[in-house]
């Protein structure tokens, strides 16, 4: 008898997990079960900020698929997905198309312009590796420039951060950390450098503990991060940023202009036809697209309302992980013919968040509130657990954190 296609698009959280539950869940002789990567490696998105920073090399953040997943049980195939054609069940790659029964779309985010001008061309992003490993290089090739120009150009020692979410306090904690060895490294005189933080809303960390909120930027500020609160980025040129506040417009010169203002799925779902909202498909309970009983979408492909808020739940490699038990469930049962489907209730178990070296804020627990060594401990405790999950104790060891200080 013919077996069941599953193809998994994406090895991030969501997806790489959905693998390794299945191939665990299924017999091979019951289904051929494909993932489809753009890369042989998994990488750690939670970790990018560190690596866009240069405080932790980005091999670091990358597991080999090779080390998680079992190729005697999954068809691992190297590939960029262009798009996904749901009427036909097919995927069309790069290098060929893949014909499928049951489709698991976990291609994750990209960066949200809202279609500011100049964003797309002169900004940094924190989106993968590549990216990530670009704004290190950006920021030393910068940096080695100043002392070898004729003119004083502090555009190229500024580093302007846009947004103050969670992914931007976390980049401008790394790189508050790692000034004074680039500034020794280059002969740069530190009181010469900026490091600034630009957010259009009334607070950095919106919606967080304003206690907490207030713990980050005292501690940042103490670093050296001045904060522009309330100043909307309005466009990105070659040679800066414009910001308005209170209807004034300013230039912020810099050459290393990074942009963490915000995310939206995988525009190729869109592209692909799926109904979405802001970039991610509203999906059912059950973690299927309205109009296909034979796609799931896991991770910041998708979106899952918060009933208590009446808002979408922030997408987290929280939420993706936890998606994954239910995503591979789901697959079994249309795989067997079943009808016994699961429902994803997310359990959020809190939000850590990290100020660089040895220094953070989280709430977990519901409402413990925690600050400094102890939350950096507690984000550690949640990196390495997610690596337990993975790829047991021996992924643990590998690429663990346990220097509890750093
Ligand atoms: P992703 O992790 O985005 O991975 C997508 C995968 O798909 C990648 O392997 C990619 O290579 C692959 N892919 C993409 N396009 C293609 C294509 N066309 N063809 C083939 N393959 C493709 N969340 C938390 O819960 N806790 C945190 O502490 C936290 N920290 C964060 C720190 C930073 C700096 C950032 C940027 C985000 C952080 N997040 C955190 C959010 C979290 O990283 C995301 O919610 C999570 O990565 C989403 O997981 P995902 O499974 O949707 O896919
Ligand atoms: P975000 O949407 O959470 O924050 C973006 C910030 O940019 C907002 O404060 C917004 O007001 C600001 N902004 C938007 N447009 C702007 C403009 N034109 N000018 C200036 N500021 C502007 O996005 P994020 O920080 O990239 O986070 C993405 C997702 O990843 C979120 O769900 C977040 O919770 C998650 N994340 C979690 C952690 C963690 O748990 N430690 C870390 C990083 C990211």
């Amino acid at each position: 008898m013919k077996k069941p296609k599953v193809v998994v698009l994406g090895a991030g959280y969501g997806g790489i997990m959905t693998t390794v539950k299945l191939q665990k869940m299924i017999g091979t002789n019951e289904v051929d079960l494909t993932l489809v990567n753009k890369h042989d490696y998994h990488y750690q998105t939670t970790w990018l900020h560190e690596s866009s920073a240069g405080t932790l090399h980005h091999d670091r953040t990358r597991i080999p698929i090779k080390d998680v997943v079992d190729f005697n049980k999954v068809n691992f195939v190297q590939d960029t997905v262009i798009s996904i054609d749901p009427k036909a069940k097919k995927v069309i790659l790069e290098d060929g198309e893949l014909e499928y029964d049951y489709l698991v779309i976990g291609l994750g985010f990209e960066s949200a312009t809202f279609g500011i001008k100049g964003i797309e061309e002169h900004a940094y992003t924190i989106n993968n590796v590549n990216s990530s490993r670009l704004i290190r290089d950006t920021i030393e090739y910068n940096f080695s420039l100043y002392n070898n120009e004729e003119e004083e150009r502090p555009e190229l020692i500024t580093i302007v951060v846009g947004g103050a979410g969670f992914t931007g306090i976390e980049f401008v904690g790394e790189v508050a950390n790692r000034l004074p060895e680039l500034c020794h490294e280059y002969d740069i005189d530190p009181s010469k450098v900026r490091l600034v933080t630009v957010e259009a809303g009334p607070s950095a960390l919106a919606g967080f503990d304003p206690e907490l909120v207030e713990y980050a930027m005292n501690r940042l500020e103490a670093k050296g991060v001045e904060f522009k609160i309330g100043t909307a980025i309005k466009e990105a040129t070659a040679d800066g940023i414009v910001v308005e506040k209170d209807g004034v417009q300013e230039e912020i010169k810099t050459k290393n202009f990074v942009w963490a203002a915000g995310v939206r799925g995988n525009s190729i779902v869109e592209k692909s036809g799926f109904e979405v909202n802001r970039g991610r498909v509203q999906i059912r309970p059950d973690l299927r697209t309205p109009d296909y009983d034979d796609v799931i979408v896991v991770g910041d492909c998708a979106v899952i309302m918060n009933e208590e808020t009446g808002r979408p739940y922030p997408p987290t490699a929280q939420i993706a992980i936890q998606m994954a038990d239910v995503a591979a469930h789901n697959v079994k049962v249309m795989v067997r013919g079943g009808s016994e489907f699961k429902e994803f209730t997310p359990n959020i178990l809190g939000t850590v968040a990290s100020l660089g070296e040895g220094d953070a804020i989280g709430v977990v627990f519901g409402t413990r509130k925690l600050f400094g060594w102890m939350a950096s401990v507690m984000k550690k405790i949640i990196d390495n657990r997610y690596l337990l999950k993975l790829g047991g104790i021996g992924l643990l060891l590998k690429k663990g954190k346990f220097n509890i200080f750093k």
